[in-house]
């Protein structure tokens, strides 16, 4: 018998983004419900035929998704929250619970919440549980899309999400704290998932995968427990499918034994990112089991190395024998785009080394073909040394000079020249900015003439001096209007920038930009990451021309404005060559030069945006520190080069920092702008029980929603902050770029946050001075 070649999910987007536009213009009124759920059989009819094509022999079904996974699962288990009842028809039920709804009647429903899928910028749905939530079986998707595969002649491995990943993952309706994780609710649950196997069984289906990637986590006793008791149950289901026990993303570690003891009758690991799992696993694997190799990257696009891969599906065969053995992704393919036969204009030295979708199906397949350890060479193994050999030659890859001057960094380079206070000081000489100094986090509205002038441009219908021109009268326009609000720190606006990654991507030797690379990021919404493939380097500056001139327009403080090394290494697929360390010190050192470029051209200010630190964490808490360490020491190398009087921002956002203020806090920019305004400043509290020693600027207005706030909320929240924070060391500004909003409602909305610093001033400074 021979290795089984499988796949745990197919990218659902589409080749050509179809369900995005599908579902965009459902959404719009353009198309009926009928012709979106056409698109999505057509994407899934298309997307199983070339599954059976490349030979796979387990065909995920279920996977595909007009949304998101966990929301098929909330649906499928019924747990649907009260307030979404009142819309009859299930597809706009689905949808709300997506996006929120609102009709004519009156009927205003918020959307469920949405948050980032493990280690990934994949972002799911949040099932939203009631303490006493009831459960009930309803499949009907998943039992369609058996049907419709069995019409097409595939006969299917089904997916669902494991129930206790399931509920690691919800939140209960009426709390955040670590008891409201809804486990109590896993005896209403199991009931529900036996139905399922029950029903699978008797439509005849012989394997199910379910996925269960908490089990790659710092689990809680509680947490063990409940993965006992639920693989417990589903294993002794008297009639059911074989269950196969899905992780990625990480290693099994300390829930080993919970994964081997569950009673599935096989266990998916991730060899990709923990290689050694390996011979644990052979070691302990109960001979009930069969064994699913996920060697071929999820997660990034780079050719599989089929020695290594191979090497390790012939050492699991010779140990359990190849009718135990499977080879797989080591995860979902959502991660990455579907086909790199798409890409026109890579080069062909660059398309040899990337395996999308497609790509990674044949060297599954050929992994399962070839895996036998006494077969002669095969020419694809060949072939995969043959370009790896180039590659390690490439001189597009390894750069000397930039490797001379990694060597070089110095720990003086981590480090300004002098404490924070006495650059407070020659700051605040150089400056003068009065107590609480307003300012904004960077990009204003890019408008609708703004997106047209750019398509104008790419597509040849303006001319680079037009749109150029065009750039700097909206980046005046801008600036004028910020001195009419008299903020007292300015920006330039980024009208030049569509992506704040991108940008810099194609400023940067050592990256590579795709034509069709899009992933989902969610919903309809696709990023197509720039490809770090090589040594980073800069060839010239990349944004002193637009600072300049920013600043040549204005007696006020323009803020030069960059994207830090962390948030463009964890936006981007990263070369997995060398470590990711050592790709965003290089990222460092080109920004260190743009920085030092900045401040000779006369930039006084200079904001390096780190949104995606907190993001980068690890997934096992054991390898925070040393994370946390490095992505420190990249933002200090590309920032520390400056004088004292040289004031470096930083600004930062989406999530909650309360457990890496210590490191936020050794990154030791002068000023950090945060997101706290939807938190209400709950987050202050955090600064003050870690005393964080530098200037901030808590968010007073929440960009995300359209509200305008108000003078005196906005001073409220100011007054609340001096209060428990030194008024000194006080920033006033928005929560994030106002880049998605539009000018009235912006133009108000910063009217009112200056008169709010005006009244915080007046609090404070009487005190002071009074
Ligand atoms: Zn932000």
């Amino acid at each position: 018998m021979s290795i089984l070649a499988t796949c745990l999910g197919y990218p659902r987007i589409g080749a050509a983004r179809e369900l995005k536009y599908a579902l965009e213009s459902y959404w719009s009124g353009k198309r009926t419900a009928a012709d979106l759920l056409q698109a999505g059989y057509d994407l899934r009819r298309r997307h199983w035929s070339a599954m059976k094509s490349a030979g796979i022999d387990h065909i995920p079904v279920g996977d595909f998704s007009l949304y998101d996974h966990m929301l098929d699962a909330a649906v499928m288990v019924g747990a649907v929250p009260q307030r979404y009842q009142a819309i009859a028809d299930p597809l706009t039920r689905y949808f709300a619970m997506a996006r929120g709804y609102q009709d004519s009647k009156g009927l205003d429903l918020s959307a469920l919440e949405m948050t980032k899928w493990f280690d990934t910028n994949y972002h799911f749905i949040v099932p939203e549980l009631e303490r006493t939530q009831k459960f009930s079986l309803n499949a009907a998707k998943l039992y369609a899309e058996i049907e419709e595969a069995r019409r097409l002649g595939i006969e299917s491995r089904p997916v669902i999400i494991g129930p206790v990943t399931f509920l690691l993952l919800s939140k209960l309706q009426d709390g955040k704290t670590q008891d409201a994780i809804p486990l109590d609710l896993l005896g209403d649950l199991l009931p529900v998932y036996k139905r399922i196997l029950h029903e699978l069984a008797e439509r005849e289906i012989t394997w199910l995968q379910i996925d269960e990637p908490c089990l790659v986590l710092d689990l809680d006793d509680r947490a063990k427990a409940a993965y006992r008791l639920a693989y417990a149950q589903l294993a002794e289901c008297p009639s059911r499918p074989r269950l196969l026990l899905a992780t990625y993303f990480g290693a099994l570690e300390d829930n080993l034994s919970v994964a081997i003891q569950s009673g599935c009758d096989a266990l998916h690991i991730d060899l990709v990112r923990h290689p050694e799992q390996l011979s644990a696993l052979l070691e302990v694997l109960p001979s009930s089991m069969c064994l699913s190799l996920g060697v071929v990257d999820g997660r990034n696009i780079w050719r599989t190395n089929l020695d290594v891969a191979r090497a390790m599906v012939n050492r699991a065969v010779l140990s359990l024998g190849a009718h135990r053995v499977w080879v797989a992704p080591s995860c979902s393919l959502i991660h990455v785009p579907v086909d790199v036969q798409s890409e026109q204009k890579i080069d062909a030295d660059l398309m040899s080394w990337l395996a999308f979708a497609e790509q990674k199906l044949t060297e599954v397949c050929q992994l399962a073909d070839g895996g036998r350890f006494d077969d002669p060479i095969a020419p694809h193994v060949l072939a995969s040394r043959a370009m790896r050999a180039a590659k390690a030659q490439s001189s597009r890859i390894h750069d000397s000079e930039v490797q001379k001057r990694i060597q070089g960094v110095t720990e003086a380079d981590l480090h300004r020249a002098s404490p924070f206070a006495d650059r407070h000081r020659v700051q605040h000489a150089r400056f003068k900015l009065p107590l609480f100094p307003t300012t904004t986090i960077g990009s204003f509205p890019q408008t609708g003439d703004v997106r047209s002038a750019r398509a104008a441009w790419r597509s040849g219908r303006m001319t680079a001096e037009e749109y150029k021109a065009f750039l700097k009268k909206e980046t005046r326009v801008c600036i004028e209007k910020q001195e009419a609000i008299n903020l007292d720190v300015l920006v330039h606006g980024e009208f030049e920038r569509t992506d704040m990654v991108e940008y810099f991507g194609e400023h940067l030797k050592g990256v590579a930009f795709t034509e069709q690379g899009w992933v989902q990021s969610y919903g309809s919404r696709c990023v197509k990451p720039p490809v770090i493939f090589g040594d980073v380097s800069r060839s010239s500056s990349m944004t002193v021309e637009w600072s300049t001139y920013a600043q040549s327009l204005t007696r006020r403080p323009m803020k030069g404005m960059l994207t830090g090394p962390v948030t463009i290494l964890q936006w981007s697929f990263v070369r997995d060559d060398v470590p990711r360390k050592d790709v965003c010190r290089q990222i460092a050192l080109a920004l260190r030069d743009e920085v030092a470029d900045l401040e000779q051209a006369g930039l006084a200010m200079i904001q390096v945006d780190e949104p995606a630190v907190r993001e980068g964490l690890p997934l096992r808490r054991a390898e925070w520190r040393s994370y946390l360490r490095w992505a420190v020491d990249a933002f200090r190398l590309a920032t520390s080069g400056v004088r004292d009087d040289t004031q470096i921002h930083t600004h930062m956002c989406y999530s909650e920092f309360g457990d890496i203020l210590e490191a936020i806090a050794e990154m030791d920019a002068d000023v950090i702008s945060i997101e706290t305004s939807r938190s209400r400043m709950e987050l202050l509290g955090d600064f003050i029980r870690y005393q964080y020693p530098n200037a901030i600027g808590p968010g007073v207005y929440d960009i995300h929603s359209p509200r305008v706030p108000t003078k005196e909320e906005m001073a409220n929240l100011l007054v609340h902050a001096g209060k428990i924070l030194p008024p000194t060391r006080l920033w006033v500004n928005p929560d994030c770029g106002l880049k998605t909003r539009g000018w009235p409602e912006v133009q108000t909305a910063l009217i009112n946050m200056v008169g709010a610093a005006r009244v915080a001033r007046r609090q404070f400074g009487e005190e002071r001075f009074g």
